[in-house]
């Protein structure tokens, strides 16, 4: 059907989604054909600056020259075979992973949802075959507000009605604790708690940041109380707050990293399970996989990603340009906007009601060429790929002033 979408007709390329994609998304009307850096052209030709970054899954920007080039070379060598033979890329990826995370194993998945649903399972089966708990009785506390993926399991213990009401019946074995709270995460705790998940930066919730010292807390009452730390860090992780991870903003270590997203350096899907022996050492092999986990072309793609963060520049980069950023945004809370957020370059802009919605928002700075995506209804997340521009943020925060002032 290819010929019902001339090249430079958006709209036509707009309505031919309509006709034949499911409506799971409720994207905005751009219709984006190149990328390069923190920008991209849609068909028509017109450029936008990118202040979503995919989620943060284009943390190095769209097409990073050193990412791009190591692609092409495996592409000509390489690209699967399956866990049921060695590829010469999985050993060395895993090897500066695990450095990267000061763990001793990864196990590698696809999207953020299956490393989720990975740690779900390893945390289980350490709980039985560690920890001593009686079988089908060991469970997780999550925090409200969560977002971990959209499996069955995991939309189960979200409490956003848009991702879960519809879809159980849900799998047990999940208590809810509000986000922030250490101490209810203690009084939550029994015998059979396998681990606590939580992100330690919300992100789809709208960047809500813990109170300081709370990550710090959850790490103490874990290792008291014999629980895993899992930390899920497919968001927040891989520079986006000015650290490797945002657990290091308190310089706390989890005993498990979920991590994604940035990992396949806006090329391709590549999570990863980052944990110790004694924890990730628990699976056998047939008891967990995927036919792409660990394909050679992730793999060194993952390695090349992992490379670039050993350095440090663009953790250094995100600190410094999020600061900018924060100063920048402080001068709107009053004017349009009712509270900001900000953990490294991220961060979560509530609009006053009386402007309009997040989404209303997000359509006037399309409008000025400024690419944003609301949540929760008066929220938008700006996550610029980390390689922005200081003038670049500059202009993206004087269109949003005007389109406020508007
Ligand atoms: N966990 C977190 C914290 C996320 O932000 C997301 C996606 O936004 C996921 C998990 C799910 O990742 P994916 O969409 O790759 O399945």
């Amino acid at each position: 059907m290819t010929n019902l979408i001339p090249d430079s007709a958006t709209n036509d390329v707009i309505t031919a989604e309509e006709q034949h994609l499911a409506h799971n998304y409720h994207p905005l009307p751009v219709v984006i054909s190149r990328g390069e850096g923190s920008w991209v052209t849609d068909v028509d030709g017109k450029r936008y600056l990118d202040l979503l970054s995919a989620y943060s899954a284009l943390n190095f920007g769209h097409l990073h020259p050193a990412i791009v080039a190591v692609a092409q070379e495996q592409l000509g060598r390489l690209t699967l075979t399956s866990r049921a033979y060695h590829n010469d890329q999985l050993g060395s990826f895993a090897a500066a992973l695990a450095a990267l995370c000061g763990k001793d194993l990864v196990l590698p998945m696809n999207t953020g949802a299956e490393a989720v649903e990975t740690a779900i399972k390893v945390a289980r089966a350490w709980a039985y075959r560690v920890k001593g708990v009686a079988a089908d009785q060991a469970s997780i506390i999550v925090a409200d507000g969560n977002f971990h993926g959209r499996t069955t399991t995991i939309v189960g213990f979200s409490d956003d009605p848009s991702a879960r009401d519809g879809f159980g019946p849900f799998a047990p074995g999940f208590a809810h604790v509000p986000f922030g709270d250490a101490a209810a995460i203690e009084a939550a705790i029994d015998d059979n708690t396998a681990a606590v998940l939580i992100e330690p930066v919300q992100g789809e919730a709208g960047v809500v940041i813990p109170p300081e010292g709370y990550l710090a807390a959850v790490r103490e009452i874990c290792t008291r109380r014999g629980v895993l730390f899992i930390a899920d860090e497919i968001q927040s992780g891989l520079g986006r707050v000015g650290h490797t991870f945002a657990c290091d903003r308190e310089g706390v270590v989890p005993d498990v990293y979920v991590l994604g997203k940035a990992l396949g350096g806006g090329i391709l899907p590549l999570s990863a399970v980052v944990a110790d022996r004694e924890i990730l050492g628990v699976i056998r092999p047939g008891e967990h996989g995927s036919t792409f986990g660990g394909n050679p072309l992730a793999a060194a793609v993952g390695l090349r990603v992992v490379e670039m963060l050993e350095t440090g520049e663009f953790q250094k980069r995100a600190l410094a340009l999020g600061e900018h950023l924060e100063a920048k945004l402080a001068d709107l809370v009053g004017h349009g906007v009712t509270t900001v957020r900000v953990a490294g370059l991220w961060a979560g802009v509530d609009i006053d009601p009386a402007v309009g919605t997040g989404r209303e928002v997000a359509e006037r700075l399309l409008a000025r060429g400024v690419l944003v995506k609301d949540t929760h209804g008066q929220t938008i997340r700006i996550a610029p790929p980390l390689v922005v521009r200081a003038t670049e943020l500059d202009w993206a925060v004087e269109q949003l002033r005007v389109v406020l002032a508007a």
